[in-house]
């Protein structure tokens, strides 16, 4: 007899990691003891060499489907002899914050049961098991279990509680274990009063199917749900949510589903099945598959898969694709309890799909996209929060990072890991900050976190900024925001720099109070040295300019033509009315409420405005993408540019880029060849200017981040040349715009209060 302590470092808590491990060890014929730590699990065993060697292949076989192993090691310790193999459970603190997975998407073997006419659990909307089912979104403290989750109201029925006390039974220590009869229902109420049939899910069907809006509590919040194949029901839904032209998430029954509506790559199989179930971000098929308003302004579809037993039920009912997006009106957090639902979505739904299990925190869905062959995550939420991150040193005193402005998300890192919260939100108004403060808290109570450090924006009118000040007995430290975004990568990746960062983005403040976002930085975790970034853009008006998208376009050509751009020969002015024109011009000329801007996103803004003969951008990014998907993939020319070595910092000058499109577009080329043009510039001074600045620093590793990365023919570009030489590293996780600087702001906050000693 022999015995092995083996360590599984890895997403390994409340997955059914466990108990499967308790399983696979009887099969094997050995006996020992699993628990879980801060890290992972430790399993020891003992048995017969030949046991330990089949229960060791297995181990790294037939992994759960949610868990993830990152590290395995094994090394040989003293035999004990033990009757059989037992979960020991944890006492620590950190271990219990720990115990807090992330919610999972229904596993196959329970959609099965929910579809087989024989099952006891066939029809139930809250079937779940130990490898999937409602986790963060339903925990009201630590250590998790069915107490404090909004589960405890329920009682289990026998039949439940059998399973959830047999190690053998997928449903042991399966906290939301339920069935019809003991657990939350369904519920169907119409706003005009018609009385419901008792069948919620049949009647929310055949509702959708007539073309209503209905409101639909799921996992972290309520959606609004219309059939996507209908114009005139996403039309209303659009109107009643005062929500202009931004695309809507659409849920399909499966992948065939999937693939009649969207190109499907593997890689964005993989993430659409995976059990966090994002949205994910395709290329339309464009076939009129769904209605044009869905999204119809981008060659982009967002769909998702169902992730509770809720919404499989509900599809394969309705047989057709549903928007599915969060509901809320524009700008204002996720609904969350039944009565607020009902009020605030007043004169939105037709009629409301309910439960009657609370949700104890919103979490939105999350959203993912392949970009440039590299899968990454663009919203961080639901089915990722709390999942931890690893970092490479451990850090002085707990930190609550508040994150930026758009987008909005936390991060609180204590020891070393460190955790997202879920996504937030522009955090524009006081419902945004109201749940914002809430979901600071609960964090903080579930992590047993109580932070010392609080790192912010150096952007004073952030309200993130403000809720920092407004903390009291706690260290601040401002943190500039592209400074942050390349630091998140850097944490992502484990490293502590030096790295040349390659911060593309809108906007966010520089230390000279100016606004950055086109900026080559020398990036060490305390500090950073600004090396170079683009010339500025004159704002005429300032941040009306990110929305009046012709504005910027006008203050390109005047900084161009030298004041003196020919205006009446381009279409895209015509669209702005002559007084707007003469205005602007003279801002311009006088340099007044002009204040400039560096973001690379916001030379997307012009010459996308300029091609495109846009002069709005509805949403952030609009034009900009817009800009992205009309490029030609064959054009390889590019528009010349200028490196301005004349000042202080080296400036990226596209002047003469500007002209050149000009020229261009006067002479009737395409858009498309235009736009491609555009890029290869962009990508081509990118790359000298990197190479330049490499030639000095030597082998650092680059950093490509902000939210000009989402920019799929960029990323590839840059990234394609750059990694022949150098080591490039990108987003995965952490999402590459806004919602994944807070990561950077923990990790720079504690390593410049350690530089001070
Ligand atoms: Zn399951
Ligand atoms: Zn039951
Ligand atoms: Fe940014």
């Amino acid at each position: 007899m022999a015995g092995r302590r083996i360590d599984v470092r890895g997403t390994v808590q409340g997955v059914g990691f466990r108990p499967w491990v308790v399983r696979v060890a009887e099969r094997s014929g050995v006996t020992g003891r699993v628990r879980n730590h801060a890290r992972g699990v430790t399993i020891e065993a003992f048995g017969s060499e030949q046991a330990l060697l089949s229960f060791l292949e297995e181990l790294q076989r037939d992994t759960p489907a949610a868990a993830r192993l990152f590290e395995l090691s094994v090394r040989s310790i003293g035999d004990e002899a033990l009757r059989g193999f037992e979960i020991v459970t944890s006492s620590s603190e950190g271990d219990k914050a720990l115990s807090i997975p992330p919610d999972l998407a229904t596993c196959a073997e329970c959609e099965a049961e929910v579809f087989d006419a024989s099952n006891r659990r066939r029809g139930y909307a809250f079937t779940n098991c130990t490898a999937c089912g409602p986790r963060f979104t339903i925990a009201t403290g630590i250590p998790y279990d069915r107490e404090a989750t909004t589960m405890s109201g329920f009682e289990m029925c026998a039949a439940c509680r059998r399973e959830y006390e047999d190690v053998r039974d997928r449903r042991f220590h399966a906290q939301p274990n339920a069935c019809p009869d003991c657990g939350p229902r369904l519920a169907f109420v119409r706003v005009d009063g018609q009385g419901p049939s008792g069948e919620p899910l049949g009647d929310c069907a055949a509702l959708l199917k007539e073309g209503a809006v209905v409101a639909i509590k799921g996992l972290g919040g309520f959606h609004l749900a219309c059939d996507a194949t209908s114009d005139a029901a996403v039309r209303a839904l659009r109107a009643r949510k005062h929500r202009d032209e931004k695309p809507f998430a659409v849920m399909v029954a499966d992948l065939a589903s999937a693939r009649s509506l969207a190109e499907v790559s593997e890689d964005e199989e993989a993430l659409l099945v995976s059990p966090e179930r994002p949205i994910v971000l395709l290329r339309s098929r464009r076939d009129d598959a769904v209605a044009r308003e869905v999204s119809p302004d981008t060659p982009l579809l967002g769909l998702f898969l169902p992730y509770t037993p809720l919404h499989q039920l509900l599809m394969a009912a309705v047989g057709r694709p549903l928007v599915m997006t969060s509901a809320n009106l524009s700008d204002e957090p996720i609904c969350r309890d039944n009565e607020e639902a009902m009020s605030r979505l007043a004169g939105i739904a037709d009629a409301f799909l309910l439960h009657d299990r609370d949700i104890a925190m919103r979490c939105d869905d999350s959203v993912a996209r392949v970009i440039a062959g590299m899968p990454t995550v663009m919203r961080r939420s639901r089915g990722f929060v709390p999942r931890p991150f690893y970092l490479e040193k451990p850090i002085a005193q707990p930190v609550l990072a508040c994150g930026a402005h758009l987008k909005n998300t936390f991060c609180i890192a204590a020891g070393d890991t460190a955790y997202f919260g879920p996504h937030i939100g522009d955090l524009g108004n006081l419902a945004a900050l109201e749940f914002f403060e809430e979901a600071v808290d609960r964090m903080e109570a579930i992590l047993c976190v109580r932070p010392e450090v609080l790192a912010h924006d150096l952007h004073p009118g952030y309200l993130s900024t403000r809720y920092a000040m407004s903390r009291d007995d706690v260290k601040r430290v401002g943190v500039q925001h592209h400074h942050a975004h390349v630091a998140s990568a850097m944490a992502e990746h484990g490293r502590d720099g030096p790295v040349l960062g390659i911060a593309f983005d809108g906007t966010g403040l520089g230390s000279d109070r100016s606004s950055w976002g086109g900026e080559f930085l020398l990036c060490f975790a305390s500090g950073f040295e600004r090396l170079a970034t683009f010339r500025p853009i004159a704002l005429a008006g300032g941040d009306v300019a990110m929305h009046e998208v012709w504005r910027i376009a006008y203050a390109l050509l005047h900084d161009a033509f030298d004041g003196a751009p020919p205006l009446e020969a381009l279409a895209l002015f015509r669209h702005v009315p002559d007084e707007s024109l003469r205005i602007v011009g003279q801002m311009l000329e006088r340099e007044l409420n002009t204040p400039p801007a560096h973001g690379v996103g916001r030379y997307f803004d012009g010459f996308g405005a300029l091609g495109l003969n846009r002069a709005l951008s509805r949403h952030e990014g609009q034009v900009a993408i817009a800009w992205d998907f009309a490029a030609d993939d064959v054009v390889e020319e590019s528009y010349p540019f200028d490196l301005d070595r004349s000042r202080s910092l080296l400036q990226v000058d596209l002047r003469k880029t500007a002209r050149a499109a000009v020229e261009d577009l006067l002479s009737g080329v395409l858009p498309s060849v235009v736009s491609a043009r555009f890029h290869n510039a962009v990508i081509g001074v990118t790359i000298q200017i990197a190479r330049e600045l490499l030639a000095d620093l030597g082998r650092v590793p680059v950093v490509l981040t902000g939210g000009v990365f989402h920019n799929e023919r960029l990323c590839r570009g840059i990234t394609r040349e750059l990694a022949k030489d150098y080591e490039v590293l990108r987003h995965r996780e952490v999402p590459p715009g806004d919602g994944g600087i807070a990561l950077g702001q923990a990790l720079i906050a504690d390593a410049i209060l350690g530089d001070k000693g």
